[in-house]
């Protein structure tokens, strides 16, 4: 069976800043065909849950009130890139739009609901190393369950 990453607020984990969960039925549907691994990037970054909601403002993460995450969001992108290497995983499934896991479209960093082009700590640091970064929407593109391994 295929391994996959999955942000562990899609399962159903209450890891969100405000230590709320989003389920996804098509993503949580998946548990049929893959393996999946549950993962929180800012949890493993050591971040408390509830905590003060971040964005990415350049190279660096803030939040609203101007404290720095930067450091612990990148500790949790390297210790999933770390758990997504060692278990193999064909790829990730990665909540939309978070500064860790949104792949291709982020918030601006102002706290206004504006969106730009760019991805999340973890969703950028995975695809550098070439590890396939799905949104919850895009579960149609994964690998097939069923393809040679
Ligand atoms: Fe969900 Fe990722 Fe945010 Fe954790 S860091 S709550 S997995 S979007």
């Amino acid at each position: 069976m295929k391994t996959l990453l999955v942000s562990a607020c899609l399962l159903g984990c209450p890891c969100r800043y405000d230590g709320k969960s989003v389920p996804n039925e098509k993503v949580l549907a998946l548990r049929e065909k893959y393996h999946l691994v549950p993962v929180c990037p800012e949890q493993l970054g050591g971040l408390p849950t509830p905590r003060e909601p971040s964005e990415r403002v350049g190279s660096r993460v803030k939040t609203k009130s101007g404290a720095d995450f930067t450091q612990q969001f990148e500790a949790g992108a390297a210790e999933t890139l770390y758990i997504a290497q060692t278990l193999g995983a064909e790829g990730a499934i990665l909540k939309a739009y978070s500064p860790s896991c949104g792949k291709g479209t982020i918030y601006d960093g102002t706290f206004s609901h504006t969106k730009i082009p760019g991805s999340g700590v973890t969703a950028r640091l995975l695809l550098e190393n070439g590890i396939a970064v799905y949104t919850e929407d895009e579960t149609d593109q994964l690998p097939s369950p069923d393809a040679e391994e």
